[in-house]
């Protein structure tokens, strides 16, 4: 349905996408992960020619996009794009919103429209808010309708660009739910999201975007659980974990002790294991002497069920935990107790202390 050959953006100097090749199925549902600033907006904005790409090729059923001769606004309307900002038109009614596009574009009679309008906001959810105005709304319920405004354009493809980034957390999930549904009933999309459980759990493939090309892809469970390149790797472990700055010896213990009860939280960990953690961490911020640059970091692993605690300081070579002065030192006992194992290693002017902690 979607075949891409060496598609590039430059803006100026700036190379954004270098060299991108997809093959994209109906049907198939597409999340595109990666560091932001990697041009995952951009390649959606190039599928529907939102931005002008530099160089290459995009076949839409086998139309060439970027040929002269193609009707681009009719290949346009076969994709429906949702934006993290909802752009509704605050001076229409939710169901004008639905059917000024259908009406002026599709030529479709108002009554016609207004069936469909009415279909869609129940598939969203949201038919008893017809006659309401955007304002009245929530942040879930605007961009619901922004995805029913798009289907009412009936789409054969959906391009999503992080519809969830600019939500309140509470609600993410009404949002995600739809989306959902729309994979169900085998729509095809392309979805630039940072929520992973979701990438994980709704598509067929996730493409891992860096460098300015696809650097990874693959199905959800290798990119999340085996990623075989580097940069992937790392953006996958990053992601995973939580970090923690401190700055000085008068940190904020409750504040820390707070970032590991969500950490256990999000993870599915006993509240006690929060408790291990501060534990370990507060024997080592008494141990620690030197706090210019310090940041602990959390990561769970699903694999081996280890957690890791990532101890990151700036300063001359020096591993703590095996200081000959103090190794009678009841803090380093109660960390060596508590740890399944300890790596010390110094790189960049950091010592880091790697500590694996079995949470039973
Ligand atoms: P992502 O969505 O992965 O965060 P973007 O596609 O938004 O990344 O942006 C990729 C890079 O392109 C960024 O460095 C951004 O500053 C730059 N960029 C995006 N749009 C433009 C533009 N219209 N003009 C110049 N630079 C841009
Ligand atoms: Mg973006």
């Amino acid at each position: 349905m979607i075949k891409v050959r060496n598609l590039s953006k430059h803006y100026g100097e700036l190379v954004v996408l270098k060299d991108v090749n997809v093959d994209i199925k109906k049907g198939e549902v597409i999340s595109v992960i990666g560091p932001s600033g990697t041009g995952k907006s951009t390649f959606l904005r190039c599928l529907n020619l939102l931005d002008i790409p530099t160089g290459g090729s995009i076949l839409i059923d086998g139309v060439p996009l970027l040929d002269k001769n193609t009707n681009v606004p009719k290949i346009r309307q076969k994709m429906g794009m949702v934006f993290q900002s909802f752009n509704l038109y605050a001076h229409l009614s939710i169901l004008e919103n639905l059917t000024l596009g259908p009406t002026k574009l599709l030529k479709k009679t108002k009554a016609e429209a207004n069936k469909k309008a009415v279909e869609l906001l129940k598939l969203v959810g949201l038919a008893e808010k017809a006659y309401s105005y955007p304002d009245e709304l929530s942040g879930g319920q605007k961009q619901r309708v922004a995805i029913a405004r798009c289907m009412a354009m009936e789409p054969e493809i959906l391009l999503f660009d992080e519809p969830t980034s600019a939500l309140d957390p509470t609600m993410v999930s009404e949002v995600l739910a739809v989306i959902r549904r729309l994979s169900k009933e085998g729509m095809t999309m392309i979805i630039v999201t940072h929520e992973m459980e979701f990438a994980r759990n709704i598509s067929s493939r996730v493409f891992y975007m860096d460098e300015g090309i696809i650097y990874e892809e693959g199905p959800p469970e290798q990119i999340f659980e085996n990623p075989l390149k580097e940069k992937t790797k790392a953006f996958i472990h990053r992601i995973r974990s939580i970090q923690y700055k401190i700055s000085s010896p008068d940190y904020d213990l409750y504040a820390l002790q707070g970032v590991m009860e969500v950490f256990c939280d999000k993870h599915m960990l006993p509240t006690k294991v929060a408790g291990y953690l501060l534990h370990v961490a507060e024997e080592l911020l008494i141990l620690n002497t030197d706090f210019t640059d310090l940041t602990l970091s959390l990561a769970y692993s699903e694999k081996d069920g280890m957690l890791e605690l990532l101890f990151e300081q700036k300063g001359a070579p020096d591993n703590m935990l095996e200081n000959k002065d103090l190794e009678d030192d009841i803090g380093i006992k109660l960390i060596k107790a508590r740890c399944r194992s300890i790596e010390y290693n110094y790189a960049n002017g950091k010592n880091n202390l790697l500590l694996k902690i079995k949470p039973d």
